[in-house]
């Protein structure tokens, strides 16, 4: 048993009560390896924003557990040297599906996890969650849970439509289970194609997809059950036009990739909503970037020469969305 404690992580409850308050959400930035661990963190602490370092049961696997459990204690050194005084750094697991998987990452030094029972039966969500809640809360450790289905593909959490949130379930939900945050689905979608064509409409100058907007008014119905209540966003990504061209121009093949436009995710972390999920957009500005090398530089093969520019464009990325999406800079000096 490991505590969070002993590596200098925090839970996400002081973070998500600030953020309410304050209007801004924190960023949950998915990572799995050395080059976007460095990025996130140096965005952060540059930006003195508190982070959710953010791991999916695939990128658990993906990275070893015992491996990722030092990369979490490293990052908070490292946001150290960096100048940054008190880190504000959770280690979260993104989507547990089984409480066995949820204990085994908080004996193994997560400060947060999910468990994502939201393709069961109600009751049995209820009844998961809480077993999760009961075991995580002995250590501390906080816990959020899912509410609706969202549509798309992300590791291995997939589902072809999405079931918006019943507002009229939430407050059962949140007292029966005791969760910490409470994710729901208003239209946000996990990967890099949220939408079909057919979902949206064209911008008649670019030829651009414009997605259908979030469902907002079923936010506020949410906010109105459960005031003062955390609210999380997966699948927030907005597949930045800029990435998703230079991977077509240097050999990819990405058409009509779609995400969500920062302005409605602006509005949303003004909300009740404090976690917002980024995980697309970093893939999409990493893979960009290694293909931008390989197509000007074909004798390239050091990984560094790919992986640094990969590294340094992952980092631009974080820090826009800290700053002129989410509004969480300068929140943990
Ligand atoms: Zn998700």
């Amino acid at each position: 048993m490991v505590s969070y404690k002993e590596l200098g992580l925090v839970n996400t409850r002081e973070m998500f009560a600030k953020a309410i308050k304050g209007g801004y959400a924190i960023p949950a930035f998915n990572f799995n390896n050395m080059e976007q661990l460095q990025a996130i963190i140096k965005a952060a602490a540059e930006t003195k924003s508190p982070v959710i370092l953010q791991v999916s049961k695939g990128a658990r696997n993906y990275a070893n557990q015992t491996l990722l459990r030092y990369m979490a204690q490293g990052a908070v050194e490292y946001a150290k040297e960096l100048g940054w005084e008190h880190p504000q750094i959770c280690l979260h697991l993104d989507h547990g599906d089984s409480f066995e998987l949820c204990k085994s990452c908080v004996d193994f030094g997560f400060s947060s996890v999910m468990i994502d029972a939201s393709s069961l039966p109600y009751e049995e969500n209820i009844a998961l969650t809480k077993k999760v809640v009961e075991y995580a809360h002995q250590f501390d450790v906080t816990v959020e849970a899912e509410l609706g289905v969202l549509a798309g593909v992300e590791d291995e959490v997939s589902s072809a439509v999405s079931h918006y949130t019943k507002p009229e379930e939430v407050v059962d939900f949140a007292t029966r289970t005791g969760c910490d945050s409470l994710a729901i689905s208003i239209g946000t979608s996990h990967g890099a194609y949220k939408f079909t064509p057919e979902q949206c409409t064209r911008d008649p100058k670019t030829g651009r997809l414009v997605p259908p907007p979030l469902a907002f008014d079923v936010l506020d119905a949410i906010m109105e059950q459960l005031p003062g209540f955390p609210i999380v966003l997966h699948g927030s990504s907005s597949v930045p036009q800029e990435y998703v061209d230079m991977i077509n121009k240097y050999g990819g093949k990405l058409p009509d990739a779609v995400g969500i436009p920062e302005e409605q995710l602006r509005k949303a972390a003004k909300s009740a909503v404090c976690k917002i999920n980024i995980d697309s957009d970093s893939r999409l500005a990493f893979t960009a970037a290694v293909r931008k090398v390989f197509a000007e530089k074909p004798g390239e093969f050091d990984p560094r020469k790919y992986c640094g520019p990969a590294r340094d464009l992952m980092e631009e990325l974080y820090k826009h969305k800290i700053i002129n999406v989410l509004g969480s800079d300068g929140k943990a000096e």
